[in-house]
């Protein structure tokens, strides 16, 4: 059974890199009928940060794509938090020292630096593993007895893997294809510390086996692993799961990573969710900027992906159907906040008007402005120019309140000396008008318009301009109707006032 993971640290808010894992995640998983875990790689206790788990499991919830086991949803394989599996680590360290994979090390901070500094200087640099690791100071320069004796005094130690000295690793990556890496390249990464906290890449492959994971999709940042990742499960004995990792996200330059900096320079979010910083930055987010969930959903899986057709609105049943990481793009993918707008257009011409016209009423109570009017009508008229909620007022603020001035070159076009007293005709008009529908109201006024000759311009551009203030919006007659009779006539008396 295919079951795959969404693994993140919670040292910070989820960047939309991050959503975008989850999502291929979600969907693959989804696609094959299996499990997608949430687990919360918290071991690094320096970087972890207040409120970043409760924010990335909202991240999820909000963009429907709710894990199977996690964090509140344990299973068989839990804690799904590392810092409550912490106890778990240490005897698979204890396991690799024991089978000659892995050793103790002593050496201080400090050393290791100037060990650096005096690599540069000769042009070189440092890698701890083969070349040196046996002039440094480790479980495999010292007798078992001094080791024992340096950790039984307390001594700071680390356990490190032992890298192959000269070795050819074949490595494969679903997107990728086969790589090859070159062992004596490798340096013996630290797996453990004496705090009783494992490093990333022990606690990432130990409870990616324990949890059962069949494949590993990542982000492109994790890919220099790989090979260190592989050598762990041979080292374990363990048979590896398969490995996908996928592009980066490009600034929508195409040069250079997307950085969370860039959304604030260029004005569009890179979190799903708003968030502030202790420091107390605030970095917009899809949901506060009016984004629907299903739009960013489906911009995310285009960053990286395709489906191989013209087809590029999908919904998230779609997309588990037609998601295939084969089609998974090695190059970096370019973000395009012009393209996750009209994403977002085109998914809220698809939003029912009941549901449409809720969320208005929602931000008109927001701003104490009155919903009296016929709402759903109003957003049914104007959703078609509306890209976000807030557009809908853009385009229609005037029905709920009256313009208190009027676009002086409109004006100037359509204000003539006649204008009064043809919209005092209007008035009458509207006045003995008992249906106020708009079509009763068309009829009316266009048949006077016509019989008398008068030609439309004349009457229509200035009623439009009393009613909105500007040559904007629906139907006039639409207008006219929604307004009601007696706030559309003190709107025209006003205007020729
Ligand atoms: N904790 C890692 C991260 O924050 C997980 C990498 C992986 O999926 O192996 O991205």
């Amino acid at each position: 059974k295919v079951r795959v993971r969404f693994a993140p640290s919670p040292t910070g808010p989820l960047h939309i890199g991050g959503v975008r894992t989850a999502l291929f995640n979600y969907l693959f998983a989804k696609k094959h009928g299996g499990d997608f875990l949430l687990r919360i790689e918290d071991t690094d206790q320096n970087r972890y940060v207040e409120g970043a788990e409760a924010y990335i499991i909202e991240a999820l919830n909000w963009l429907n794509i709710p894990y199977d086991e996690g964090p509140g949803k344990e299973k068989d394989c839990g804690p799904y938090r590392q810092s409550e599996r912490k106890d778990l680590y240490k005897q698979y360290a204890d396991a690799l020292i024991e089978s000659g994979n892995a050793y103790y090390a002593f050496d201080t901070a400090e050393k290791l630096d100037s060990h650096r500094k005096d690599h540069e200087e000769k042009g070189k640099t440092f890698i701890y593993n083969w070349h040196n690791r046996l002039k440094l100071k480790n479980s495999l320069t010292f007798s078992s007895e001094e080791t024992q004796q340096k950790i039984a005094n307390g001594e700071e130690y680390v356990i490190r893997f032992k890298s192959p000295e000269d070795e050819t690793l074949y490595l494969n990556d679903i997107i990728r294809g086969g790589m090859q890496v070159e062992t004596s390249v490798l340096d013996d990464k630290v797996l453990f510390k004496s705090d009783g906290m494992p490093t990333y890449h022990l606690a990432n492959i130990v409870d990616d086996h324990l949890m059962e994971i069949t494949h590993v999709i990542r982000g492109e940042e994790w890919l220099p692993s790989l090979a260190l990742h592989i050598l762990l499960y041979r080292a374990f004995g363990w048979h590896a799961p398969q490995f996908a990792h996928l592009p980066l996200i490009l600034k929508p330059t195409g040069n250079g990573k997307l950085s969370k900096r860039d959304g604030d320079k260029m004005g569009f979010p890179v979190f799903p969710l708003q968030w502030k910083t202790a420091e107390g930055d605030e970095f917009s987010g899809y949901r506060e900027d009016g984004y629907l969930p299903e739009a960013v959903v489906n911009m995310l899986a285009f960053l990286g992906w395709n489906p191989g057709t013209e087809q590029e609105i999908f919904s998230l049943q779609e997309l588990v159907a037609a998601f295939e990481l084969e089609r998974v793009h090695k190059a970096g993918a370019k973000f395009d906040p012009e393209k996750t707008k009209w994403f977002q257009h085109q998914y809220l011409q698809e939003v029912d008007d009941a549901r449409l016209s809720e969320e208005f009423k929602k931000f008109l109570i927001d701003r104490s402005i009155s919903t009296a009017l016929d709402v759903p009508l109003i957003v049914s008229l104007l959703k078609e120019r509306a890209t976000f909620v807030s557009d809908i007022w853009e385009e229609g603020s005037f029905f709920f309140e009256a313009p208190k001035t009027y676009d002086a070159k409109a004006v100037e076009k359509a204000f003539k000396p006649e204008t009064p007293e043809l919209l005092q005709k209007v008035v009458s008009l509207l006045n003995s008008s008992e249906d106020f529908s708009a079509e009763n109201l068309s009829e009316k006024v266009k048949g006077w318009i016509t019989s008398e000759n008068i030609g439309f311009g004349k009457v229509m551009m200035p009623l439009r301009l009393a009613l909105v203030g500007e040559m904007k919006g629906p139907e006039v007659f639409d207008i006219l109707s929604i307004l009601g009779k007696e706030e559309s006539i003190s709107r025209i008396e006003k205007a020729i006032d």
